[in-house]
């Protein structure tokens, strides 16, 4: 279960989409690099700093290696997707991975074609296999 099963602590959350990205992005986080963030494009993590700042937007760290940035998103099927990480969420832990599109739409109140795009990637995923964790992104 994402959010758990303290229901107080759901209900709070609900009237919240801030605090619940916010908390799915830290869930992705942990999941991603328990040890700290790790940069995607050279592997490494030692010169890794979180970058502020409200232009930036949440989540964005640089690498002092290869001198690039990212999110946690970045190289995974979560990449250039305007959906928000907490849909992605409940989508993987809350609904069925044979819904539909139509359904999908509906569920997480997100246009048909972002519905699409969802089912698209995830299906693309699973070709490779379930046991690969939701960050490996194979073309
Ligand atoms: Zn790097």
């Amino acid at each position: 279960m994402f959010f758990g099963d303290d229901e107080e602590f759901h209900s709070d959350l609900a009237d919240e989409p801030q605090l619940i990205e916010a908390f799915a992005r830290r869930n992705l986080e942990l999941s991603r690099w328990p040890d700290g963030a790790v940069c995607p494009y050279c592997g490494k993590k030692t010169n890794v700093k979180p970058l502020g700042g409200k232009s930036m937007g949440d989540g964005w760290y640089h690498c002092g290696l290869c001198r690039r940035k990212f999110t946690v998103r970045t190289g995974t099927i979560l990449e250039r997707s305007h959906i928000p990480l907490y849909k992605w969420f409940l989508y993987w832990t809350e609904l069925s991975p044979d819904i539909s599109a139509s359904e999908l739409h509906k569920e997480l109140e997100i246009t048909y074609r972002s519905a699409q795009l969802m089912i698209e990637r995830v299906k693309r995923h699973l070709i490779h296999g379930p046991a690969e964790p939701w960050w490996v992104n194979k073309q």
